[in-house]
């Protein structure tokens, strides 16, 4: 059986890999002639790790990344609002949390899928539905059968645009800036993911390799969001913030900034129909204030793998929706919450925020992250 899968991100290369350890013959269509490394770093929760690990890329990745061992929420001059120590979790599903540069990430990715299954340059036009399946049909000209499908081509998906009616885009009308820099953290910070919180700001820095840096920022906007692009300004954001914060954005040359506007994917009821599934953001695409976005893209990958293993392809889109989408929706739901608190403006309410956050016991945060770092054992 050939299942072919529409985009070649995080979610769909590791879906893709997850599906040829099974035997599945895989067609991987990418709409950009070349994978181009992304200038960012990422956090690959425990539960990613996890997953990679049935997938036999554990190893490489932890080689190729830094070990974090505390997420921890700081005020703008990083003194700490809370603490969530990882070790615990690291013993429990013998995972850690890794900090990996993105292109390092796609190109370790890149390697493990059989090189015959990515289809560089095949940007997808038009899904038609026929007796056998789906009729293909790419800016390139091209045009093949399928008779299964996966839609893994992210928050703006071609797929799901086609068969999925009633689906919006939230703007969280914050900008986030990301860079990756040579930088030589305080040991104290070295395993350590930070994010220290103002008022309508807040900045996150974490190592991912021996001197190298990668942070983001992000801002509320109301208007005029068009200054928020010239990365020149970001410094003038945050002249109030721990002077360690400042040498991390001076350090970092103004190529090595990328702004993106935040949005999500308003949670969605039904992510497949008839024997066309979406997967990663294309089904449930979350604002990036959990640093979970990627992580649930991979869970995706390995229950719908072994969902397609157990079961004839509906009942198995079936199972997977049913296994998949509470907790996926879960994040979004949560991670658009945090977004908002994290940008109050008004003095008195972040006073209380801040408090509530000191006053939080860590059984409670615990408890929370052990929801999401768990993965169904199937
Ligand atoms: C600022 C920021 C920080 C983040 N940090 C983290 C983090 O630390 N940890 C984490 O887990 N997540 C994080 N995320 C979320 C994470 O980046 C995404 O959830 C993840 O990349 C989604 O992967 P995907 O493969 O589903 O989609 P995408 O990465 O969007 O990939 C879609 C692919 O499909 C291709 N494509 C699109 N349309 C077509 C078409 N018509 N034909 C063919 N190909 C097509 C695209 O070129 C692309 O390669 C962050 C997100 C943002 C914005």
């Amino acid at each position: 059986m050939t299942i072919d899968i529409i985009g070649a991100g995080i979610g769909g290369l590791t879906t893709a890999i997850a599906l040829e350890r099974k035997g599945f013959n895989v067609r991987v269509f990418e709409q950009t002639e070349k994978i181009k490394p992304i200038g960012a770093g990422i956090i690959l929760a425990n539960n990613a790790i996890q997953v990679y690990e049935k997938l036999g890329l554990k190893e490489t990745i932890e080689k190729n990344g830094n070990p974090i061992s505390s997420l921890n929420i700081t005020k703008a001059n990083l003194k700490p609002l809370s603490k969530v120590d990882l070790s615990s979790f690291e013993k429990k599903f013998k995972a850690k949390n890794i900090a990996i540069h993105r292109g390092i990430l796609q190109q370790i990715l890149i390697n493990k899928l059989n090189s015959s299954s990515l289809k560089l340059n095949h940007k997808l036009k038009k899904i038609s539905k026929n007796k056998n399946g789906y009729s293909l049909e790419f800016h390139n000209g091209e045009k093949i059968q399928s008779s299964t499908l996966l839609g893994a081509d992210g928050i703006n998906s071609i797929v799901r645009q086609h068969l999925f009616l009633n689906n919006t885009i939230r703007n969280a009308n914050q900008i986030c800036w990301r860079g990756v820099t040579e930088y030589n953290l305080p040991q104290k910070y070295q395993n350590e993911l930070n994010e220290a919180w103002g008022k309508t700001e807040r900045f996150g820095f974490v190592q991912i390799a021996k001197n190298k840096v990668y942070w983001y920022a992000l801002k509320s906007f109301k208007k005029n969001k068009e200054e928020f692009f010239n990365v020149n300004n970001i410094i003038n954001y945050f002249n109030e913030y721990n002077p360690i914060i400042k040498n991390i954005i001076s350090s970092t040359k103004k190529e090595q900034i990328h702004a993106t506007e935040i949005s999500d994917l308003k949670p969605i009821n039904k992510w497949y129909d008839e024997n066309v599934c979406l997967i990663g953001d294309s089904a449930h695409a979350t604002t990036p204030n959990m640093g979970q976005g990627a992580c649930q893209a991979i869970e995706d990958a390995y229950i719908l793998s072994e969902c397609l293993r157990k079961y004839d392809t509906n009942r198995a889109f079936k199972a997977f929706q049913k296994l998949r989408l509470p907790k996926a929706h879960q994040v979004t739901k949560s991670s658009w919450m945090i977004g908002k608190i994290a940008h109050w403006s008004n003095p008195i309410l972040i006073g209380i925020r801040n408090k509530v956050i000191q006053l939080t016991p860590s059984s409670i945060n615990k408890k929370q992250f052990e929801q999401i770092f768990k993965i169904p054992n199937l």
